[in-house]
């Protein structure tokens, strides 16, 4: 008799799931364990594809005739049972990987430190405004298992958090998107950057030479690593300051597209999303959309009507000359710091949460120059009051959406900006980043 593979699941979230359908559909042995409890929707889907599952811990011999691990992304690789499978020599992989092995779709895979959400539905939205059977999945919307199992499309727009990179060993990019390298979760690479960057850089890793790799030569970190590397697939450029090369460039205020000996140009006013770090991410998608043979009528049409995400640089409203911006999501420093330099207008700035080791000093020029008066929305805004006491002139305390917004409007001008930008995250006071940014919203339609 032909022994069927052992697949142990760690971790049954979204990605646990989804690989535990698909191992389950391809006639693997499958197993999912999680410490914690699983949610109903999630038991009842294993359960009803007879799919054997423990909670609440992980039982004794776990890892007995165990062929293979897939481990979901928010367990670190630290934890005991972890190191005891790589130190008995079982292979622990990441549901991308896994997946990657059933499906042929080309994949365009998104990273970075910010704006993976953005550019991966802004690329979706291209591919949609084409015609082409495309998906958008990964650390997005359902997993990217529970999409390869479902059929197999032309395309995949994938965004990638290190952790899933962290698990792969052969998923190949077809298309490989670096958007940016700044310290966020270093908590999980024992507070090394160079670590968390090599994370990151796995994006490329297998790619062959008819490949494509797309970064961002302003960021420090990606081009400290990059100009150490022999890149041998195709490399295209983006830049609001270097001109001329492979890719795209900022030339007044017009994007330059350049790729493959095809020129083409669009203003920045006709971009969808606003904001300097937005060209980065209209340039990733639009090198992305050339790439793929996709005509430039059509992709400077999706560039221009995307419709922008909620919960980042969101416009909530404008109450008597005082404009309202929910950007919730960001939760670290150099989001934010995207946030506040975009600003013209004197801003009135709601941050705090769970600090994440942050460097407020990397917001000290721009603060200077932008902010009039902060409000601390956390449950101990000590280290964002320490950081900030001698920059900025008003500094009050809030403990709730509701109150942070009365705070400002009462702090704020005609043609002020009370602006949500927190730099850290949000699970102190509410239960993820979209609850804060939804309260917030709340409380200024309240007004
Ligand atoms: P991610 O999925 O990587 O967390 P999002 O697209 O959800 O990124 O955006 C997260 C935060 O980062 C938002 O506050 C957004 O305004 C900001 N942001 C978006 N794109 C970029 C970029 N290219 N560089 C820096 N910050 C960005």
């Amino acid at each position: 008799m032909n022994h069927k593979p052992k697949i142990l699941i760690l971790g049954a979230g979204e990605s646990g799931i989804g690989a535990a359908l698909l191992a389950a559909g391809k006639g693997f042995d499958v197993f999912v364990s999680d410490n914690g409890n699983i949610k109903e929707n999630f038991k009842n889907q294993l359960i009803a594809n007879n799919i054997a599952f423990e909670e609440g811990g992980h039982g004794q011999n776990i890892l007995s005739g165990i062929d293979e691990i897939i481990k979901s992304p928010g367990i670190p690789e630290n934890v005991h049972l972890v190191a005891e499978a790589r130190s008995k020599g079982i292979p622990v992989i990441s549901e991308i990987e896994f997946a990657s092995r059933f499906t042929s779709s080309k994949k365009i895979c998104i990273t970075g430190s910010n704006g993976k959400t953005t550019t991966t539905s802004l690329i979706q939205h291209m591919l949609k405004h084409a015609g082409m059977d495309s998906c958008a999945a990964g650390n997005i919307g359902n997993s990217f298992a529970s999409e390869v199992l479902k059929k197999e499309y032309e395309y995949f727009s994938l965004e990638l958090s290190s952790f899933q990179l962290d698990g792969i060993k052969d998923f190949r990019a077809d298309i490989a998107i670096l958007l940016n390298i700044t310290p966020d979760h270093l908590d999980r690479y024992d507070n090394d950057f160079s670590k968390y960057a090599a994370s990151k850089m796995r994006i490329i890793q297998n790619q062959r030479k008819e490949d494509s790799f797309i970064w961002c030569v302003d960021d420090e970190k990606s081009r400290e690593i990059i100009q150490h590397s022999r890149l041998h697939q195709q490399v295209y450029k983006i830049s609001l300051h270097e001109k001329g090369h492979e890719g795209a460039w900022l030339d007044g205020n017009k994007i330059v597209f350049n790729i493959k000996g095809e020129k083409y140009t669009m203003t920045i006013e006709e971009l969808a999303l606003q904001g300097k770090h937005n060209i980065y991410n209209s340039m990733a998608a639009g090198i992305s959309g050339s790439l793929i043979g996709l005509r430039k009528e059509s992709i400077k049409e999706s560039l221009s009507s995307f419709e922008n995400i909620t919960h980042r640089l969101e416009f909530v409203a404008n109450i008597h000359g005082i404009e309202f911006i929910n950007d919730s999501k960001a939760t670290n420093i150099n989001s934010a710091w995207w946030a506040l330099e975009n600003q013209s207008k004197p801003v009135i700035w709601i941050a705090g949460g769970i600090d994440k080791g942050n460097d407020y000093t990397k917001l000290y020029e721009v603060v200077k120059s932008n902010v009039k008066a902060l409000v601390c929305l956390g449950l101990d805004n000590e280290l964002l009051i320490d950081a900030f006491k001698d920059i900025i002139p008003v500094i009050i305390e809030a403990q709730s959406a509701e109150e942070a917004v009365n705070q400002a409007y009462y702090l704020a001008n005609k043609n002020d900006v009370v602006l949500l930008s927190p730099a850290c995250a949000s699970f102190d006071l509410f239960e993820n980043y979209e609850d804060r940014g939804n309260q917030f919203k709340n409380a200024v339609k309240a007004l």
